[in-house]
């Protein structure tokens, strides 16, 4: 590709809604531009990513046994209706009718298009396993798209299914995925972790989400250097802590303290902290607070500095409608102040996270506008209906698995496998005929990419002051060829030369043809982050030019001749 002809509109500037670096620079150096909210133009140079990330995909998933199919964006509705999700998606989903009145979606993801063909043509246990994919659109009405790339509105999904004859089966297939997961991201140069995550509904352990590691994750995680546990926090189990077999022999007297006004914790820890001797952190102190789930009000208590993980209090209760009771709701339900909240005495049970497992003396609300109690115990002064896991695992944490010390970091996901089991083979009837002659519901998986989110995690990953930084496997181009004065003959003839010599090698490379100055075209290649530059300059007469590698700004002089074999060491090596 010749960069006069190309088109590849880079900017100074920033657009103004872009709060990440990955966003503002594939705007940038011309990679994407925005449409409307969560709606992006893709333009060649993006596409040229994209079809790198799709290639190793694709290969990694042929190779893993998996067949490519292309679905219609188009979802009829009957088929959202059989599997029960046509009202449950909600508005994430984007519906729309056709001429004559029927109603149609656009696909956010496949697993009613996928059983359907299949429960047609399988019929027997001889016919599975299967595992299907596409490449293609999908259409998520996200609350708030954002980040560009990264959540938007419309997107390309790598999405597979596999059906299978046996639980044990799907298990073998699901760790087949797991492992060409792992082999898809490294083939793409990415730092990432495997993540045990939450499975929603769908319940069971066999979830796991692939995630890039960025300060800028809308994700965490936490893992174990020592055993090798990782996982999403929105899993992460505590380790429980043992209940110690004479707790009570260090009880004292509550003691009730006038608190005007103070309510949160950290208000609650100050004051108290003035007021006498001891120190009250926040560890001292309980956090108390009404859930209501599936309309029954719940108390649910935590260490004061800790907070409640949703998913997991989802989990727990196995319910999907979990909430904060209102202000008027804490009233009704419990007969106490907001901000005061005491569990003694109180009418709605209490379910305590692990970390109030070692609790003594602690501080709680006294039941009572501004006051509130010290040396409560649970057990002498509460009863607890549960200990359960409830609370977000942090750094430092022991690993739920060994004990050692957790590591904490945000993350992107950009992958996610899932064990679906019979969810949508028993609504949709998709069944088989199993060897012992029974009809059986097909079990299945679902293998889920995110490429456009993989493009965006992968120079969150990968940048530096001056541009992107592409893994050279993604590349849009692997080389460029930089003549720094087309005017100068012997330098646009050396360019030519070179840039021919590695066309015809094989490589992916764009010649700077550009009549500008050499500072323009040094910018423009940073920013776009080919990982390696040939700089063909005044040595040119003496049969030298310059190979810049953009990733440690490393420079060596190499002989005109040598450059193919060069660039094909860096690039293999
Ligand atoms: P998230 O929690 O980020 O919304 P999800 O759990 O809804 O993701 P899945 O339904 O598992 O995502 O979709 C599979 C993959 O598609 C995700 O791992 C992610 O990489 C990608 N993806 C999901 N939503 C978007 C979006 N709005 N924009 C870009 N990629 C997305
Ligand atoms: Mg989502």
């Amino acid at each position: 590709m010749r960069f006069s002809r190309a088109f590849i509109p880079t900017m100074k500037e920033s657009p103004a809604d872009a709060e990440i670096p990955s966003h503002k620079l594939l705007v940038r150096a011309g990679f994407i531009r925005k449409k409307a909210s969560g709606l992006y133009d893709i333009l060649p140079l993006g596409v040229r990513v994209l079809l790198k990330i799709e290639r190793i995909i694709r290969e990694e998933m042929n190779r893993a046994g998996a067949q490519e199919v292309i679905l219609p964006i188009m979802h009829p509705a009957e088929l959202w209706i059989e599997s029960g999700r046509w009202d449950v998606y909600g508005k994430e989903m984007i519906k729309f009718k056709d001429r004559h009145e029927r109603d149609y979606a656009l696909g956010p993801t496949a697993e009613e298009m996928i059983t359907d063909l299949v429960r047609k043509e399988v019929k027997s246990y001889k016919d599975l396993p299967l595992n299907l994919y596409q490449i293609g659109r999908k259409f998520r009405d996200e609350i708030r798209p954002r980040f560009g790339l990264m959540r938007a509105r419309e997107f390309i999904m790598k999405d597979a299914y596999s059906f299978h004859a046996s639980d044990e089966d799907a298990e073998r297939e699901y760790w087949n995925m797991y492992e060409t997961y792992s082999r898809i991201f490294k083939r793409m140069g990415l730092d990432f972790k495997a993540v045990e995550a939450d499975t929603g509904e769908i319940g069971g352990k066999f979830s796991h989400e692939f995630m890039v590691i960025a300060d800028t994750g809308e994700g965490k995680l936490v893992y174990c250097e020592k055993c090798g546990y990782a996982a999403s926090t929105e899993k992460a189990e505590q380790r429980k802590p043992e209940i110690p077999e004479k707790r009570e022999e260090g009880f004292e007297n509550i003691e009730k303290v006038y608190t005007p006004g103070v309510k949160r914790i950290e208000e609650v820890s100050e004051f108290l902290g003035r007021l006498g001797r001891d120190e009250f952190p926040p560890e001292k102190i309980l956090k108390l607070l009404v859930y209501v789930i599936d309309d029954k009000p719940v108390a649910i208590a935590v260490r004061g500095d800790r907070e409640i993980e949703e998913t997991k209090l989802k989990q727990v209760f196995r319910r999907k409608n979990v909430r904060l009771a209102t202000d008027e709701e804490i009233e009704k339900f419990t007969g106490q102040p907001k901000g005061f909240l005491s569990p003694i005495g109180l009418r709605i049970p209490v379910y305590a996270d692990y970390s109030v497992i070692p609790m003594v003396n602690f501080v709680a609300g006294a039941g009572e506008e501004d006051y509130h109690i010290k040396n409560v115990n649970w057990g002498r002064d509460f009863k607890v209906k549960e200990f359960v896991d409830i609370a977000e695992v942090k750094g430092g944490d022991p690993c739920p698995k060994c004990g050692a010390p957790l590591t904490e970091k945000r993350g992107i996901e950009v992958g996610h496998i899932f064990k679906l089991g019979t969810k949508y083979s028993e609504a949709m009837n998709a069944t088989f005929v199993d060897e012992d002659g029974k009809e059986k519901p097909i079990v299945m998986g679902c293998y889920g990419i995110g490429v456009t989110r993989v493009m965006a995690a992968a120079v969150e990953q990968n940048y530096d002051e001056n541009g992107i930084i592409w893994p050279v496997e993604i590349a849009p181009f692997e080389v460029i060829v930089i003549p720094v004065n087309v005017k100068k003959e012997e330098i646009a003839e050396t360019a030519e030369r070179i840039y021919k010599e590695l066309l015809i090698a094989g490589f992916d490379v764009i010649i700077d043809d550009r009549n500008a100055r050499p500072g323009f075209k040094f910018k423009d290649a940073d920013l776009i982050g080919i990982p390696y530059q040939i700089v063909v300059g005044k040595k040119a007469k003496e049969g030298i030019v310059e190979i810049k590698v953009r990733r440690s700004g490393e420079r060596f002089d190499v002989p005109v001749e040598k450059v193919v074999n060069k660039v094909k060491e860096l690039i293999e090596g």
